[in-house]
C-alpha cells in the first residue's frame, strides 16, 4: 500500500487549529477569563425563520408517499438551479440553469474541482489567501506559483507582466484581507487568463457583502469571463449555512468543465440534501430580505472596528465589501497573536497564516455579536495604546 505521497508537504499545523491550541492552554492557565474572539470565520446569527419553515415543509413532505424523494439529481434540484439563475438575473447576468451545479458548500466545490486536471498544469493563487486553496493543490501534487498581495497593491494581485499560469484562484471580497477587486481590475485578470489558455477558479462566497457598486459581484459581470471561468458560491455567510451546508458553482456550457464536472458528479456525489436545497430556494425566494439582515448585521460589526481603526490611526484593508478587516501590526503576526490574547484576551487571526505576505497583518472578523464586537473594540483600544508604548522595547519590526 503506498499512501498520498503529497500529504508530507501539507504543513504541519493547520492554521485554525494552531489558534485554538494556543487559545486552550491560555484557557487553562487562566480558567474562567473571559476571551472575546474577532478571529472566528463561523458565523452567529441563528437561521431565519423562512429557512427553518422550508426545512420544517420539506420534511414533512418526505414523509408522505407523493412528497417522498430518494436520490437527487447530481447537479441539483431544478427549484433551486431556477433560484440561483434568478439571483444572477437581479443584478443583470444572465446564466442558464444547465450552469448551475450545487454543492454541499464552496469548499468543497474549490476543492475537488482539481479532479478535473491533470497535475501537470501550473496553478496561480495569491498570497495571502483562504489556506484551503494551496492545500487542496499541494494534496493533488500540483505545481503553485504565488502572486504578491501586498499593501503596495491594496492587497489585490493583479496579473504578472511575465509568467505563465494554467489554473487561477481568485477570491473576491477576500479572505482573509477583505479586499475587493472592481470590474475594471478583473478585466485585467480575464485577458490574462484568456492569453494563457488558462482558467479562472472565482471564489465568491462573500459576494453577498459587497455594496460597493464598482466592486464585481461576479466574475461573470466581465466580458471574456464566459470563455474562461467558473464561479463558486455559498450560502455560509449570506445566509449563516455553515452547519446547513449548500453552495452552488457556475460553470458556463461553452467549457468542456461543465459537462466533466457533471461526470465527477456522478462519480463520487450523490446530491444536496433535499431539505437543504428547499432551504437554500427559501433564502433566494421569499427570505432573500433576511440574508440582506444578517449581512447588514455583520457589517455594522465591521463598521465598529474600522471606525476604531480610524481614530486610533491604524493602518487596514477590508470591512466594507467584507466581513473581514486586514490590519498592520507592524511585527512577528504570532507574536501578536500571544500579546493580544494575554493582555486583552481577544482572539485574531495572525496573517502569517495566510501566506509569508500576511506576517505583520492580523485578521479580525465581524462575525461576532454586536454585543462582543463592542466589548472587544473597548478592550482593543486601550490595548493598542499601551502597545504602542511598549512596541518598541519588546518586539522587533517586521521587515
Ligand atoms: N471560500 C472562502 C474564501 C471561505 O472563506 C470559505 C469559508 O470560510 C469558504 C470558501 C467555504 O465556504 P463553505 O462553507 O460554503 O464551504
Amino acid at each position: 500500500m503506498k499512501l498520498n505521497r503529497n500529504f508530507k508537504n501539507l504543513k504541519e499545523n493547520y492554521l485554525f487549529a494552531e489558534v485554538g491550541k494556543r487559545v486552550d492552554a491560555y484557557t487553562k492557565e487562566f480558567p474562567g477569563s473571559d476571551v472575546i474572539s474577532l478571529g472566528i470565520g463561523d458565523v452567529t446569527i441563528p437561521l431565519s425563520l423562512k429557512a427553518v419553515a422550508a426545512c420544517k415543509d420539506a420534511a414533512t413532505a418526505l414523509s408522505t408517499v407523493s412528497g417522498f424523494r430518494g436520490y437527487g439529481p447530481y447537479d441539483g434540484y431544478a427549484f433551486l438551479k431556477d433560484a440561483v439563475v434568478d439571483y444572477y438575473k437581479m443584478r443583470g447576468i444572465t446564466i442558464n440553469a444547465d450552469e448551475v451545479f450545487i454543492t454541499d458548500g464552496a469548499k468543497n466545490g474549490i476543492g475537488n474541482f482539481l479532479d478535473l486536471f491533470d497535475p501537470d498544469n501550473t496553478v496561480m493563487i495569491p498570497d495571502p489567501v483562504y489556506p484551503a486553496y494551496v492545500d487542496a493543490n499541494v494534496l493533488a501534487g500540483n505545481r503553485i506559483v504565488y502572486v504578491d498581495a501586498t499593501k503596495e497593491n491594496g492587497f489585490l494581485a493583479m496579473p504578472p507582466k511575465r509568467g505563465k499560469a494554467d489554473i487561477i484562484y481568485i477570491c473576491s471580497p477576500n479572505n482573509p484581507t477583505g479586499a475587493a477587486y472592481t470590474t475594471e481590475q478583473l478585466k485585467e485578470w480575464v485577458e490574462f487568463a484568456l492569453e494563457n489558455n488558462a482558467v479562472i477558479f472565482y471564489d465568491a462566497a462573500y459576494e453577498a457583502f459587497i455594496g460597493d457598486k464598482k466592486v464585481a459581484r461576479s466574475i461573470f459581470e466581465v466580458p471574456g469571463a464566459r470563455d474562461c471561468a467558473v464561479e463558486f458560491c455559498s450560502f455560509s455567510k449570506m445566509a449563516g449555512f455553515t452547519g446547513v451546508r449548500c453552495g452552488w458553482t457556475v460553470i458556463p456550457m461553452v467549457s468542456p468543465l461543465n459537462r466533466m464536472w457533471l461526470h465527477r458528479q456522478a462519480i463520487k456525489f450523490n446530491g444536496t440534501s433535499y431539505v437543504v436545497q428547499r432551504m437554500a430556494e427559501s433564502m433566494l425566494r421569499g427570505g432573500y430580505e433576511d440574508t440582506k439582515t444578517m449581512v447588514a448585521e455583520y457589517k455594522h460589526n465591521a463598521g465598529i472596528i474600522t471606525r476604531k481603526f480610524d481614530e486610533l490611526g491604524i493602518e487596514y484593508t477590508g470591512g466594507v465589501n467584507a466581513p473581514y478587516i486586514w490590519f498592520n501590526c507592524g511585527i512577528d503576526s504570532w507574536e501578536f497573536f500571544d500579546y493580544l490574547l494575554k493582555k486583552a484576551r481577544i482572539v485574531c487571526t495572525p496573517g502569517s497564516g495566510f501566506g509569508k505576505n500576511g506576517n505583520g497583518w492580523i485578521r479580525f472578523t465581524s462575525f461576532n455579536t454586536k454585543a462582543r464586537t463592542e466589548e472587544a473594540v473597548k478592550r482593543f483600544e486601550s490595548f493598542w495604546k499601551e502597545f504602542n508604548v511598549v512596541r518598541e522595547k519588546l518586539f522587533e519590526p517586521v521587515k
